[in-house]
């Protein structure tokens, strides 16, 4: 699973129903001779459907979040099979403003990756990383192991399933500036050790990718290029241009 990299663009509640219709559009135009990468656009719930259309099947499409059971009386919830029905081939779990503003934990976390992960075809993309006071204090590694094994332990993966994690340090999200590359190496090191002995070395190398998101844009992302444990982007504000998604995607690939 590993050759192919993935770059995912994570539009957040930043634009309206209109405003990303129109973005889907203009991704679609820009991407329509892409090649050697998989692309993934993850929009609001409200324009899910309609921005499926538009991006067709070489676009994949991605939700922001799910809830973890299948089926019932939770008010506001989306499940993962309707997710899947949307289109849905991504879905964002855990990303770290669910965890600052909506509380969300580790252990909602792990119970929504394998309600996900009973779905078919639908990939879970799992955000983990420290805050500035853990990167400061030199906490980092113990928080990645522990978000990791909250996560994941446990965890059953099917021989076809896929995983993303994306290694997302919360201080530089949004920040403007991307850590340095030398240090998400780093931390994807820490992962893939940490997952390594918690699945196996060749599960890992098959069903897993990690990423990385934060302040990426066209310019920085060159540095990020041929990092050896870097699989793909996780991609906010700089996705909001299809012009400049499309120099960064084109720069990783
Ligand atoms: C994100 O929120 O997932 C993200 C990577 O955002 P930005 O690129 O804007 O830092």
């Amino acid at each position: 699973m590993r050759e192919e990299k993935i770059i995912i663009a994570n539009w957040k509640m930043k634009l309206g129903l209109k405003e990303t219709l129109d973005l889907a559009k203009e991704v679609k135009a820009k991407f329509k001779d892409f090649k050697g990468g998989e692309i993934a656009v993850c929009p609001n719930f409200i324009s899910l459907l309609e921005a499926k259309k538009i991006l067709g099947s070489a676009i994949k499409v991605g939700a922001q979040n799910v809830f973890w059971e299948g089926n019932g009386a939770y008010t506001g919830e989306i499940s993962p099979s309707l997710l899947a029905e949307a289109g849905c081939e991504y879905v964002i779990i855990g990303h770290s403003e669910r965890r600052k503003f909506l509380m969300v934990n580790y252990e909602m976390i792990h119970r929504t990756i394998k309600a996900v992960l009973k779905v078919d075809n639908l990939i879970p993309i799992v955000c983990i990383g420290e805050n500035w006071d853990e990167r400061k204090t030199d906490r980092r590694d113990f928080v990645l192991f522990d978000q990791l094994q909250q996560a994941l332990g446990g965890v059953d993966i099917g021989p076809d399933q896929q995983i993303i994690i994306a290694y997302e340090p919360i201080w530089a999200i949004g920040s403007g500036t991307a850590i340095e590359p030398s240090e998400a190496e780093y931390a994807h090191k820490i992962v893939r050790l940490t997952l390594n002995d918690m699945f196996g070395m060749s599960v890992v190398n098959k069903n897993f990718k990690i990423i990385y998101g934060g302040s990426i844009n066209s310019k920085n992302v060159k540095k990020f290029v041929g990092l050896e444990n870097l699989d793909g982007m996780l991609v906010g504000g700089a996705s909001l241009d299809a012009d400049e998604f499309y120099k960064l995607a084109k720069a990783i690939i």
